[in-house]
């Protein structure tokens, strides 16, 4: 058996792998956003066993697994299975996303909201890959720039919320099971309104229906978990993204009882005291790489010429400001504009200032000595 070739733009899977550069890609949902110590090893031994050895963390709090075969695949897959970061039924996997804020406490309305819509997932209507729900109902909502279509949030009064993405406020629901009650409704009417040709709730401009009213304004955001010692452990950074497994088996192999993932390129390790000194991981938050993007590049990509990160580690400190590094000019690791871009194009880097990855250069076709060169200049002259 190996995976069957998907359209470019569905969202992978695990059952439903994505085929790259470097292979297939196999992503992993951790259930309520959480993995046992005991799960994280296991998934580390499959990367090296089954993969290239890299595990990638998403900006929707996946983790995936890249350089699978046709022939590692199904053993991979069984493995995964057996230590249940998969499901055994491939149908799981068509349910919409669920992204949890992270640093939840068992008996919070999050992961309780989670477990029901779990239970209840096929009561869901069945919607395009992407689409996906946030569950962020702690004091404040802390997801609001990681994508999602329909969110349930703290209201300013401290109830919950459901709210539909592209809509500044929300409906108030009286508790966790009447949310999962108006999501299960909401996601009927986004496919009965045309939900399958919009794709995504913030294109969909039907308007909301009477008994879903949008009238309740959500709590002020709250902050992103910090780097470092955290109430329930220990908070660490993933350069651009991505860890060696050895790297992240290193990390837990003290106290650490669990892992909960973040879309922020964070892990927050549970009941970690004190963080082996393990290269590959980012400890502090004024570590310069925090504020760079780079996508995976080449050769894991098939659009990619160039390759992102190995560049992105030696631009490191350069520029004070945002900085994105692009294998072309999609730019899957930053929609926003950066203050410095290299987009890859034809084996070559076009420069963009304050701009995004397909935005106009100001130098094109550059190789990288010639862009280093640019860079160097431009951080010279700052
Ligand atoms: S930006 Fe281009 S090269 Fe980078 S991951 Fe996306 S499609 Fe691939």
């Amino acid at each position: 058996m190996s995976p069957s070739p998907r359209i470019k733009g569905w969202c992978p899977g695990a059952w439903r792998p994505m085929a790259t550069g470097d292979g297939w890609l196999v992503r992993v949902r951790p259930p309520l956003g959480q993995l046992s110590r005991e799960q994280v090893v296991a998934l580390c031994d499959a990367a090296e066993t089954f993969g290239s050895g890299l595990i990638e963390l998403t900006s929707r709090a996946n983790l995936q697994l890249r350089g699978v075969t046709d022939a590692s695949w199904p053993p991979l897959m069984a493995f995964l299975v057996e230590h249940q970061l998969v499901s055994d039924d491939p149908e799981a996997e068509r349910q919409p996303q669920l992204m949890l804020a992270p640093a939840w406490q068992k008996g919070d309305d999050t992961p309780t909201i989670a477990r029901l819509l779990q239970t209840r997932g096929s009561e869901l209507a069945a919607m395009p890959g992407k689409v996906g729900i946030a569950i962020d109902a702690g004091k404040a909502p802390v997801l609001g720039d990681s994508a999602a279509d329909f969110r349930i949030e703290r209201s300013m009064e401290g109830g919950l919320l459901v709210r539909a993405e592209g809509y500044a406020l929300g409906m108030a629901v009286s508790d966790a099971a009447a949310v999962v009650e108006q999501l299960i409704r909401l996601t009927h009417w986004f496919v009965d309104t045309g939900g399958w040709d919009a794709g995504r709730m913030r294109r969909h401009t039907a308007p909301l229906p009477d008994w879903a009213p949008a009238d309740t304004a959500p709590a002020s955001p709250g902050e992103k978990l910090a780097l470092g010692e955290h109430r329930e452990g220990m908070v660490v950074g993933l350069p651009f993204g991505r860890v060696a497994a050895n790297t992240l088996r290193n990390a837990v192999s003290q106290t650490v009882s669990s892992v909960q993932v973040t879309p922020w390129r964070r892990l927050l390790l549970q009941d970690c005291d004190t963080l082996p000194a393990v290269d590959g991981l980012i400890r502090h938050n004024s570590d310069p790489r925090l504020a760079m993007d780079a996508c995976p590049g080449a050769p894991f990509c098939e659009q990619a010429s160039v390759a992102t990160q190995p560049l992105a580690e030696q631009l490191s400190g350069w520029m004070e400001g945002t900085v994105h590094i692009s294998g072309c000019a999609k730019g899957c690791a930053r929609q926003r504009p950066a203050a410095l871009c290299l987009t890859g194009r034809d084996g070559r880097f076009d420069v963009i200032i304050n701009g995004r990855a397909d935005s106009t250069p100001v130098k094109s076709g550059l190789t990288e000595s010639e862009a280093l060169d640019v860079i160097r200049k431009l951080s010279e002259s700052h």
